[in-house]
């Protein structure tokens, strides 16, 4: 291996521990309300991992458990409800929620500064006139991967594959915060090996098990794996470790990169929650 690794999961236990010194200094313990509809399996691992995370860093944690069959109308009158409620100060609905439901319309729903995860329109449009107060928890925590490279980033031409408005989108603007140079592949996106060859940071967050391999990628380049995708009983990323790690300059593992950094980034949203409850007080 040439490449040296990002241990996400080492980088997310030393931010914990800062968080967890921060909640033991605060007046009043920060909660974090998590909304899950039905019954996916994946869905109910990631709660796990974050109702956990909160009761490693000493956050108040509450899961709503929903049946599948809820009506869009009372989901909204759940989200109406923690809204109101003064012992959660952040709010996350699991995505993804049942078809008969419409997404958009409940996360449009939670008070800006209770959304810890950073999806509703106006945290995103913050983030888009460059006001990162409540940043989405994935694309924070891969800008902190990276930075943990210590490389100098302005003007380095970062690819990112993935238009998802909550991930590639996101990594996008906060790349060019850094001032990167940013080119975004998608779907329809012609001669892809060409453009991320090109990459010093590449970004995958497509959801295609192992589709960047060794010829994609710039010898030296900073490879950030995002994907989750389940092969037989193994969680592989979108990247093909194995080959790409003899290339690239900088990569991170799946499981053990990304994951564990969405889910601290998420503790520490629910913190900037609180403190943007404090000032309207
Ligand atoms: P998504 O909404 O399904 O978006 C996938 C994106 O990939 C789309 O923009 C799609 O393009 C693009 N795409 C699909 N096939 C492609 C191809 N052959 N070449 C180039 N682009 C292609 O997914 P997401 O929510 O952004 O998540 C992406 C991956 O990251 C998933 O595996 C997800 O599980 C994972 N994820 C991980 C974490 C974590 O904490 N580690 C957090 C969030 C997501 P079109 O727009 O043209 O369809």
């Amino acid at each position: 291996m040439t490449a040296t690794l990002i241990d996400g999961r080492a980088i997310a236990t030393s931010i914990r521990k800062d968080i967890k010194q921060r909640v033991r200094d605060l007046q009043v313990q920060p909660g974090l309300a998590v909304v899950l509809v039905g019954n996916d399996p994946a869905s109910n691992l990631y709660v796990k991992y974050k109702i956990k995370a909160c009761e490693e860093v000493g956050l108040h944690s509450v899961v709503k458990k929903l049946d599948e069959n809820i009506s869009e109308g009372e989901l909204l009158q759940i989200i109406q409800e923690l809204n109101q409620d003064p012992k959660i100060h952040g709010m996350i609905v699991q995505l993804p929620l049942p078809k008969h439901i419409n997404k958009n319309l409940v996360i449009d729903a939670i008070l800006p500064y209770k959304d810890a995860d950073g999806f509703s329109p106006v945290n995103l449009g913050s983030m888009f006139t460059n006001d990162n107060r409540l940043v989405p928890a994935t694309p924070k925590g891969i800008i902190t991967l990276i930075k943990s490279t210590n490389q100098d980033l302005a003007s380095k031409h970062a690819v990112i594959l993935g238009r998802s408005p909550h991930v590639g989108k996101a990594v996008a603007t906060l790349l060019l915060q850094e001032n990167c140079t940013v080119t975004i592949c998608h779907s329809k996106t012609a001669h892809l090996e060409q453009i991320t060859k090109q990459a010093d940071i590449l970004v995958a967050a497509v959801g295609k098990p192992k589709m960047i391999t060794k010829e994609m990628v710039k010898p030296g380049a900073i490879v950030i794996d995002v994907g989750i995708n389940k092969v037989y009983d193994q969680i592989v990323g979108d990247v093909d470790f194995e080959e790409v790690k003899d290339v690239a300059g900088f990569i991170t593992p799946v499981p053990g990169g990304v994951g564990p950094m969405t889910i601290t980034a998420l503790l520490e949203n629910t913190l900037i929650c609180l403190a943007l409850q404090k000032e309207r007080a």
